[in-house]
């Protein structure tokens, strides 16, 4: 029960009826009344970051991704999708996972996938390297 002033919602009597940790009212919580399971209140469904149930990368409970024990399947986490450098399946251009580019063979750096214009076979998808300033055809 509460009234507005403006843009805020004064409460003046907390509704806990509906959940004894959030009042349904404002919003409020009473952070001792919260009734956790790992890092989830049952009552409110409030996130705390302790306690999470990883499964590899990924709290199950709440879906938080941490940057630990992905899942890896070649060069991209199967369960957050982060990429890591490491482990791509080479096409003739790019890799056929996550899309980067192929290393140049001159400097090792990822090549950008561009398209050019060649006389005889029109437009082309081919890899440049910035450094290099080199094309590599499929
Ligand atoms: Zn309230
Ligand atoms: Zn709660
Ligand atoms: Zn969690
Ligand atoms: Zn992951
Ligand atoms: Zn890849
Ligand atoms: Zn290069």
């Amino acid at each position: 029960m509460g009234f507005w002033i403006g843009m805020n919602y004064i409460c003046i009597f907390h509704d806990w009826k509906y959940s004894p940790c959030k009042c349904r009212d404002c919003g409020k919580t009473r952070v001792k009344k919260h009734k956790w399971d790992g890092c989830k209140c049952s009552q409110c469904n409030t996130i705390r970051n302790e306690q999470h149930d990883w499964d590899g990368c990924k709290c199950i409970r709440c879906g938080r991704v941490r940057d630990k024990q992905h899942k890896w399947d070649g060069c991209k986490c199967s369960q957050c999708n982060t990429i890591r450098n490491e482990q791509h399946n080479w096409g003739s251009l790019q890799c056929k996972r996550c899309g980067q580019g192929v290393p140049c063979p001159i400097c090792g750096r990822t090549m950008s996938i561009i398209n050019v214009i060649d006389e005889r076979e029109g437009k082309i998808t081919v890899g440049y390297c910035d450094t290099c300033k080199k094309t590599s055809r499929p």
